[in-house]
């Protein structure tokens, strides 16, 4: 290819709302073009690394011998209500009508689409494992889409379903996508880590994502650093955190002005940990609302994720200072004894039996000493915490730290939620209706473009891996009105051509040398070739655009030199 001939627009202006190197730079770069929120087009560069990233993610899909097929990007409403679906996915499900008022949306994932295809169709055990996938555009409404391409509203998605006549079936296939997901973005030249994941609203049980690392990442991975052990900070475990405090006789006693669990401890001279603390939060259920009440000790944080999952709410948000009143609580003061009958009580599984706690009254400026929760009856036990840094790693005894990730990929064990809802039926070895068994995996194809770049870029631009970049070799011209340097820019060019190197040609005959490397270095190719005076010394330069270095070769050497780097 060559410049003149693409269209690339780069630009020096920055979108105000790019916080992040990889929006800034494939804005910059004339990669992709943002027309509404979270809503992008592809250029041409950001279309080829689009492309190059499917075409990796389609050969191994095809190698473990799932069939592609495509879902139609609308689908009927009446799918969802099937699934029921309709009434929990929320405002992420973009919803519309037909001039004949029929009801659809856009789809944002194709559990339902995959059921209705399959179901009828295959109808033994005999037909059995079916996994089916496609690469194609999803809408979510997002409620903040954000950071261009990681989190739009518009986005491609590879998405795979599979059907199984066993539990154990289905564990075989989970396994082999594990397997071929590492190959994805092992092929794709990232650093990567495959983690524990919550299973969230799609249900199920059983699911593994996969993050690419990078300090931008909006999620929190918890990893030891003894084990392979690796969890996203929704789904972490840690060793169990036991304390035995001595209990006395239960005591109210008075706190003036300790709200905050430091201002109780320090008053009643106790550790934090010998306290339990009250969060006060609103849950949205499908069709009501409710006050509800997480207790922690007083050491540790509410995880919110694992807060949610435990109540098995559409959403979790805060409680106002009306809504926490009219609920009969005391903000400050809240504590586990004598609540108010209809409140919902959710305990952190770390506390249970635990005894010689102090909590909140339930009464301006006083607490109760000497807590036993044994003594309390019908109490909710959840796994509620935040790991912490530092804290152990169940599975080793070593010490688990953060590392930001970015989930490129997610898979789940679905078991029959959805065939069972739409009542998608296969007959077993014994002439018996069951429900499928399924899987879903899914992988960011478009987020992927983003990720490759946020974990790899400079202060100057992007720094594309050998299997994303959209050409290897920039071979810059630095002086297009000189015959001789064009004349071997060319050949050059030809050369890398024959030999299936993907070069482009910077023959532009207007841009000065300074614009054209400016360009390479934002846009990010892993090799240049400057052509400039030496040329008539037979010599030409090859820089790499990770280090940034410039060796001199011999013309007659260069492209057996470009062949060495890329091998
Ligand atoms: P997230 O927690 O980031 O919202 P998710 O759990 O909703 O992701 P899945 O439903 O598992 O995501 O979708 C599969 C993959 O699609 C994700 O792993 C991610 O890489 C990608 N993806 C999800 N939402 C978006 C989005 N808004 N923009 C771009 N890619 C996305
Ligand atoms: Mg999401």
């Amino acid at each position: 290819m060559k410049f003149s001939k693409l269209f690339i627009p780069t630009t020096k202006e920055t979108p105000s709302d790019a916080t992040l190197p990889s929006h800034q730079f494939l804005v910059r770069g004339g990669f992709i073009s943002q027309t509404g929120a979270g809503i992008y087009d592809f250029m041409p560069l950001g279309k080829i690394v689009l492309d190059k990233i499917r075409a990796i993610v389609k050969k191994e899909m095809d190698e473990t011998l799932a069939n592609e097929v495509q879902f139609g990007f609308v689908t009927p409403l009446s799918l969802w209500q099937e699934s029921g679906r309709a009434s929990t996915m929320g405002n992420e499900l973009l919803r519309f009508k037909d001039r004949k008022n029929g009801e659809f949306v856009l789809s944002p994932t194709n559990e339902e689409a995959v059921v209705n295809m399959v179901k009828n169709r295959v109808t033994s055990y005999k037909d059995l494992p079916l996994h089916l996938y496609q690469i194609n555009t999803k809408f979510r409404d997002e409620a903040r889409p954000r950071f261009g391409l990681m989190r739009g509203r518009e986005f491609l998605m590879k998405d795979g379903y599979s059907f199984h006549s066993s539990q154990e079936d289905l564990v075989r296939e989970f396994n082999l996508m594990e397997e071929t997901y590492k190959k994805i973005y092992t092929k794709l030249g990232l650093d990567f880590r495959v983690v524990e994941a919550d299973s969230g609203a799609i249900g199920g049980s059983g699911s593994k994502e996969f993050h690419v690392l990078a300090n931008s990442g909006e999620d929190t991975i918890v990893v030891c650093n003894k084990c392979d052990y690796a969890a996203n900070i929704e789904a972490a475990k840690r060793e169990k955190k036991l304390y035995n405090f001595e209990s006395l006789e239960l005591k109210k006693v008075e706190t003036p002005n300790c709200k905050t669990i430091e201002e109780v401890a320090s008053f009643l001279h106790i550790e934090k940990e010998q306290t339990i603390k009250a969060v006060i939060k609103k849950a949205i259920f499908e069709n009501s609302s409710k006050v509800v009440l997480f207790f922690v000790r007083g050491s540790d944080e509410l995880e919110e994720t694992k807060a949610l999952n435990s109540i098995g709410a559409l959403e979790i948000i805060d409680a106002n200072e009306d809504e926490i009143k009219s609920a009969g609580l005391v903000a400050g003061y809240c504590g586990i004894k004598d609540l108010p009958k209809d409140i919902l009580v959710v305990v952190d599984s770390e506390l249970e039996n635990s005894k010689g706690l102090v909590c909140g009254a339930n009464e301006e400026n006083f607490h109760l000493v000497n807590v036993d929760l044994k003594t309390l009856e019908n109490i909710k036990y959840f796994d509620l915490i935040a790991v912490k840094e530092g804290d152990i790693c169940s599975c080793c005894g070593g010490k688990l730290s953060y590392t930001k990730g970015i989930e490129a990929g997610h898979i789940f064990q679905l078991g029959d939620k959805y065939s069972k809802a739409m009542n998608a039926t296969f007959l077993d070895e014994n002439g018996k209706a069951k429900p499928f068994i399924m899987g879903c995996y899914g992988i960011g194809v478009s987020r992927l473009v983003a990720a490759v770049i946020e974990q790899n870029h400079d202060e100057k631009g992007c720094i594309w891996t050998k299997n994303t970049t959209p050409f290897m070799v920039d071979i810059i011209v630095s002086n297009s009105k000189n015959e001789e340097e064009a004349k071997f820019g060319e050949k050059i060019y030809n050369e890398l051509k024959s030999s299936n190197i993907d070069a482009i040609l910077d023959d532009r005959v207007n841009a000065r040398f300074g614009f054209k490397i400016g360009d390479f270095e934002l846009l990010g190719f892993p090799y240049a070739i400057i052509i400039g005076k030496k040329l008539l010394d037979g010599i030409v330069e090859i820089v790499d655009r990770k280090t940034l270095l410039k060796t001199e070769v011999k013309v007659e050497d260069v492209v057996s030199e470009i062949f060495n780097l890329i091998k």
